[in-house]
């Protein structure tokens, strides 16, 4: 991103400036759980966190709300590419990441303000369309089962009963699977935070000065010792070294009048490619179908097209009797942060260490962020992070 001289000299004084320990860079809830992890580490650090947009208005506000363990990839396709051992660490990272969000944020809450945070934690389901799906995804099972995780098979009788789920050939349960309302996890996150938040700032460019670097908002400057970038999609626009590490991917949903509540829990299908659930007021979300347009799936442009609602339709209108005729009652899309390898990074650069970074959630930030946000802080802290998700691979 840049500034003309022009809009430079009427938007803003480059002479004025704040001063803080650390400034983070994005409300979403990378940013959030960096500056989370941070404060508690040290409360006396004075803390900015700039968003161009409001808390939560990036993918962190477009999501479905899955909290997901495991990555973007079945178990087994995990296995394969990674080894074993290594698929077990990236599950394990990600149920982690769930338990730190129940010790540090919900531990304290009543049950009516969990029941308000749309937490539930019923699992998840990973439904086959085909039978060959079925065959991979029982090989999943058992790899899952012999590494010690929790997980069952279920025959398509069986996702019928317990999702409503008709014309799949099986599909299995992942047992600690949890969802939430991602825009109120957020403020949570927020309020649970006590640094200065700046929303509407959007960052043009940091640049170092002397020890500090000075970032450049669209409203003033700020000086830092240490900067946090927890841009998501946008990484690359602030910093071309995630060019070729971070891909902007559009993911589009739609949700559907309420329902009477029939789904056991939330759901996957196509290869992890498409998901629904019901909300806990009946509300019906689908999304996915990304595979139909992945050349224009790409970028900044948060419009929804014809075709992918369509097939977002019409799946439901197949697959889940229930949803016979309902209306269609939203329509949204986000930009959500590829990572080169589909796995998240947390690090800082190589050529300035006052620069960290943590993103690539690959469409599973809900299910990582806020233990990655952890490992921000155990890597600025000179603590060891895992090596999977270390920006050092880069
Ligand atoms: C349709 C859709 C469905 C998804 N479903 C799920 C799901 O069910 N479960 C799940 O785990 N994940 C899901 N994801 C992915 C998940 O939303 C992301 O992985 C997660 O939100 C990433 O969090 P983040 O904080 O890194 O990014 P964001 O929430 O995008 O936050 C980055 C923030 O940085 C701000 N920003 C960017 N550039 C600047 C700048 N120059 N100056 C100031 N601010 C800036 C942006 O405005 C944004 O608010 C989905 C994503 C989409 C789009």
């Amino acid at each position: 991103m840049s500034y003309s001289y022009w809009q430079d000299q009427t938007t803003r004084s480059s002479q004025s400036f704040s001063h803080y320990d650390m400034v983070v860079i994005g409300g979403g809830i990378s940013g959030l759980s960096a500056a989370y992890w941070l404060k508690k580490e040290d409360p006396s650090l004075k803390i900015a966190l700039l968003e161009k947009g409001e808390i939560a208005s990036g993918a962190t506000g477009r999501n479905a709300g899955f909290i997901t363990c495991g990555s973007v990839e079945h178990f087994n396709r995990l296995v394969e590419r990674w080894g074993e051992s290594r698929a077990k660490e990236i599950w394990m990272f990600s149920e982690t990441n769930l338990e730190l969000l129940k010790s540090e944020l919900f531990a304290q809450l009543s049950s009516e303000d969990l029941g308000e945070l749309g937490f539930e934690e019923k699992g998840s389901f990973s439904l086959a369309s085909t039978d060959s799906e079925f065959a991979e995804l029982k090989k999943t099972a058992e790899l899952m089962a012999h590494q010690g995780i929790e997980v069952e098979t279920l025959s398509s009788t069986e996702v019928e009963q317990r999702v409503g789920g008709v014309q799949f050939s099986g599909g299995i349960k992942y047992i600690r699977d949890a969802s939430i309302h991602p825009v109120k996890l957020c403020h949570l996150l927020q309020n649970a935070t006590p640094i200065d938040y700046f929303p509407h700032h959007e960052v043009s460019f940091i640049e170092a000065e002397g020890d500090h670097r000075r970032v450049r908002t669209n409203k003033q400057d700020f000086m830092a010792d240490v900067v946090v970038l927890a841009g998501n999609g946008y990484l690359p626009l602030l910093d071309s070294f995630f060019a070729d590490k971070v891909f902007p991917t559009r993911g589009q949903i739609l949700a559907i009048e309420p329902v009477p509540s029939f789904m056991e829990g939330p759901c996957y299908a196509n290869f992890v490619l498409d998901y629904f659930r019901q909300l806990p007021n009946g509300v019906m979300l689908i999304g996915g179908f990304r595979q139909l347009e992945k050349v224009t799936e790409v970028g900044y442009s948060d419009h929804t097209t014809d075709v992918i609602q369509q097939a977002l339709y019409e799946f439901l209108q197949t697959h889940i009797p229930q949803l016979s005729g309902k209306k269609v009652t939203h329509r949204w899309a986000g930009i959500m942060g590829f990572s080169v390898d589909g796995q998240p990074f947390v690090g800082a650069k190589a050529d300035d260490p006052q620069i960290f970074y943590l993103g690539g959630f690959t469409a599973h930030g809900l299910g990582l962020a806020f233990h990655s946000g952890k490992c921000l802080t155990d890597l600025m802290f000179g603590r060891t992070l895992p090596e999977f998700i270390s920006g050092r691979r880069f």
